[in-house]
């Protein structure tokens, strides 16, 4: 494969055109770019105001949907139509979120082995949309700010996020309008703030290997990476920490002492509510000084800094064990760590940076603003995409997306665009059909969510598949391209063996100026494309639903009741009326009323074994 010159390869027309670092954060979101004079990475942001952007959606009347500072008001007066840490669900399941969906407000779809989706109103919306919601008003903001157009930009997310997720947040990316160059780890990016890893900083050992622990202590969750790097290569050793564990806790612990302090006449949860908010308050305050006082209800409240640090320390006392895993995961004792960064808005708070300390026996590096440090470095990373730091980055790397069909025509990216090469990517996948004996493995490129509106590059069938129930298969698919830019791909069905490969020159007959047009292309169709593959979710879940619900009832007709039958049968018209009409939110609300009337006694006869496999991806 021939070196690709990088601003080629992401598809740039306009050569000067401006990339921006986002953090897209479970709390705050902001975006950063490198200052066009100063060459420094500066957090963009309104005259007088903060760089931070909520991460918070409000869906107001007339389908009036306001965004960040504006939106978090309404966390309060109509929490259930305000939608906030959209960033958990995102690539998730409903069984992955449930046991944490009652600190939500708002109303999640309980349909188990479905991604996540959260109702508004009578309109489902996937994490993906919200996501996009949010980097839509960033862009806008930055447009504001920068008065011209952005289009492009690098990504941040958790370390620990899988494959699902980093494409959840790459599809946001595309529906918000962005071209998202690269999806990038939050603790590199904070990392690369601090000069670590880029070799224009060799005064602080940017070019010779070292251990970095970065401390990220947010609003709600709480990580801990352990990095290696070396020759500007980021690898991560280890990842730890709670997902439901930051600065939230920290403003409940202090309502927690007011309450035990102090009585109040009325409703305990009301007060709850609205001592949050002081509570948050008090803890900047305390960040910097050593007494907070307040009136509340006509009476005096207020906590010290040594009171604060008492009811807070049980929490800190829970980042500084993950810390403990993450250096046992990574092999490592505490004075093999180098630096310490510290990440996130509540590393502010003087016990937090004391105890992170005083654990590593080491200073840390706490200089970069913790709220802006990830997007800088973001910034820094998109700098060295459009080939600003260096006279021209070559990289070899993949141009467009590789992926597979699925049901419905989908497009299933293994490779998203931009990887590295070599590179290797693997996924399972199932039968949709009892005793299916092959199938069919058509291999595509491209940005667009329907296969057939990318480049087909080769298709196969596995045969010989043994006789199973539907979804029993295992059927691994792996994608492998070498540093010659050729692509083998494997299909296993792991419980009988049976293997099939085949090799594809991805490259072959691809000019710039295709790749461009491609990319154009699903910039262009992203909200009609991301609608189509939404309905084409619904409808094979849909009818799939009445695939193994008319199995079930020939299979048990004798264990039930006449109600039960007779209401099945009801709700089976309907949404195979719904599925008629083709309108997805109707299919999704009578997906889910077939679900909710067969689940009792689907439970109940215990033949579940064929929803379960209704989990995997189907070919
Ligand atoms: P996320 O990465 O989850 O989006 P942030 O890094 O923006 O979160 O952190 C937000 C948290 O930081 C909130 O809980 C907020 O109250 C807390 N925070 C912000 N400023 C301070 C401060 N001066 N002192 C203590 N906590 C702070
Ligand atoms: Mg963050």
């Amino acid at each position: 494969m021939a070196k690709i010159a990088i601003n080629i390869a992401t598809g740039s027309l306009q050569q000067q055109e401006i990339i921006v670092g986002i953090d897209l954060g479970t709390t705050n979101s902001l975006v950063a770019i490198i200052h066009p004079e100063s060459k420094k990475p500066v957090a963009l942001k309104e005259h007088n105001s903060s760089s931070l952007v909520p991460s918070v959606i409000h869906f107001g009347k007339n389908a009036n949907i306001t965004v960040g500072n504006e939106a978090k008001q309404y966390l309060v007066s109509d929490p259930a139509n305000t939608i906030f840490s959209v960033k958990r669900l995102m690539g998730k399941t409903y069984n992955d979120v449930k046991n944490n969906s009652a600190s939500l407000a708002y109303k999640i779809i309980d349909d188990e082995y479905k991604l996540v989706k959260v109702q508004v109103g009578n309109i489902f919306y996937s994490p993906v949309e919200l996501s996009s919601l949010i980097l839509k008003e960033l862009k806008k903001q930055a447009e504001h700010i920068l008065k011209t157009p952005v289009s492009k930009a690098v990504i941040t997310v958790p370390a620990y996020f899988n494959d699902a997720q980093r494409q959840a947040t790459r599809d946001a990316g595309k529906l918000a309008g962005l071209d998202v160059l690269r999806i990038i780890n939050e603790p590199t990016a904070a990392s690369l703030a601090y000069g670590f890893g880029t070799s224009s900083n060799s005064s602080k050992g940017g070019e010779q290997a070292k251990t970095i622990a970065v401390y990220d202590l947010g609003g709600g969750t709480f990580d801990i990476s352990i990095l290696n790097i070396n020759g500007g290569i980021f690898e991560v050793l280890s990842t730890n920490g709670d997902t439901y564990l930051g600065g939230d806790d920290f403003d409940a612990a202090v309502v927690d002492y007011w309450l035990t302090e102090n009585t109040f006449a009325g409703e305990i949860s009301t007060h709850r509510q609205i001592l949050r908010l002081k509570a948050e308050e008090a803890k900047k305050y305390l960040s910097s000084n050593e007494l907070f006082k307040t009136v509340y209800e006509e009476k005096e409240i207020s906590i010290s800094r040594e009171n604060f640090e008492a009811v807070i320390k049980p929490i800190v006392e829970r980042t500084i064990a993950s810390c403990k895993n993450a250096l046992k995961d990574a092999g490592l004792k505490k004075n093999e760590v180098d630096e310490i960064v510290m990440v996130g808005g509540s590393t502010r708070v003087p016990l937090v940076k004391e105890m992170v300390s005083a654990f590593f026996e080491k200073r840390l590096n706490d200089t970069v603003d913790p709220d802006e440090v990830v997007a800088l470095g973001a910034a820094i990373q998109a700098d060295i995409l459009a080939g600003n730091t260096t006279d021209m980055l070559l990289l070899d790397i993949t141009p467009l997306s590789l992926g597979l069909e699925t049901m419905g025509g989908l497009m299933d990216v293994l490779l998203p665009r931009n990887s590295k090469i070599p590179a290797r990517a693997s996924r399972q996948y199932t039968t949709y059909k009892d005793g299916q004996s092959g199938m069919k493995i058509a291999v595509y490129q491209g940005e667009r969510d329907m296969v057939k509106d990318n480049r087909r590059l080769a298709e196969f069938n596995l045969t010989g598949i043994p006789g199973m129930p539907a979804g029993m298969p295992k059927v691994e698919i792996s994608f492998l391209i070498n540093a010659d830019g050729i692509l083998v791909v494997n299909a296993k069905e792991l419980r009988s063996g049976v293997e099939q490969s085949i090799e594809v020159k991805p490259q072959y007959g691809l000019t710039d100026e295709d790749v461009e047009k491609m990319l154009l292309d699903s910039m262009e169709h992203a909200k009609e494309d991301m609608d189509l593959r939404a309905l084409t979710e619904a409808k094979t879940e849909g009818e799939q639903l009445l695939q193994t619900t008319e199995k079930f009832l020939q299979k048990n007709f004798d264990n039930l009741t006449r109600t039960e039958i007779s209401e099945t049968s009801l709700a089976m018209q309907a949404l195979q009326l719904s599925l008629d009409m083709n309108d997805k939110n109707l299919i999704q609300t009578k997906t889910e009323e077939l679900n909710d009337i067969s689940r009792p006694y689907a439970e109940r006869i215990m033949d579940y074994a064929v929803s379960k496999a209704m989990a995997g991806k189907k070919i």
